[in-house]
């Protein structure tokens, strides 16, 4: 099974990747950490995408379709595809390629939240520098404050979940990524889940729609 998980920022792409790679061995493509790691290792990727990131912008469609393109050729069957495509543009580049790799995405899973849930959420979240776990200051904190439970490394917020910034994301998410609804909906790709609940029930909704 191949899965594309899109909505927006905030909306738990990102957990329910984990609880599926981890559960159900599937493999994890996520745009949004692919990025965050070209930065971290200074490349010209990086830098360049470090601007469009810190200001909420998307990342030229070309940069992240060839980021994109240089992993899923050899994954094989089994892969979750959290944050991309984000664009009508990135979904039919998206297309040809997997087209040409005889692969195929079953489902297109949009996470459904509400816009003042997606907020709280955002500002809330604070992240492990060294192992990337996620936490919430208020409805997953970790046991030390400021300190990972996995890692012991220092909790950060990351630059582009701080107030200014996330309105431009919701922004950018309304205006580029709210047409894939429509866009999976003709190919037939398409499936909804409430992601506005604990994360087990949201994971409970997403297997059935594996089984369908
Ligand atoms: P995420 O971790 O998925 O929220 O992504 C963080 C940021 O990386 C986004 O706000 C964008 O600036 C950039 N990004 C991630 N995925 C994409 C994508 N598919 N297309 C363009 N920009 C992206």
């Amino acid at each position: 099974m191949n899965l594309i998980l899109f909505g927006a920022p905030g909306a738990g792409k990102g957990t329910q990747s984990n609880l599926l790679i981890q559960r159900d061995r599937l493999h994890h493509i996520s745009t949004g950490d692919l990025l965050r790691g070209a930065i971290k290792s200074g490349s010209d990727l990086g830098v360049k995408a470090k601007s469009f990131i810190d200001k909420g912008e998307l990342v030229p469609d070309e940069l992240v379709i060839g980021l994109v393109k240089e992993v899923v050729v050899g994954k094989g069957p089994g892969f979750i595809l959290d944050g991309f495509p984000r664009t009508v543009i990135q979904a039919d580049a998206l297309g040809q390629l997997l087209k040409g790799l005889r692969l195929e995405i079953q489902k297109a899973v949009f996470l459904h939240v509400p816009f003042d849930v997606l907020f709280s959420r955002l500002t809330g979240r604070r992240v492990c520098k060294s192992c990337g776990a996620v936490y919430h200051i208020v409805s997953k904190p970790s046991k030390k404050e400021g300190i990972c439970d996995v890692c012991a490394s220092e909790l950060v917020q990351r630059n582009d979940d701080k107030d200014e910034v996330i309105a431009n994301r919701l922004k950018t998410y309304e205006e580029f990524t709210m047409p894939l609804k429509s866009y999976f909906k003709q190919t037939g790709q398409y499936a909804e889940v409430d992601g506005d609940r604990d994360e087990e029930s949201v994971y409970k909704s997403i297997k059935d729609l594996m089984i369908l």
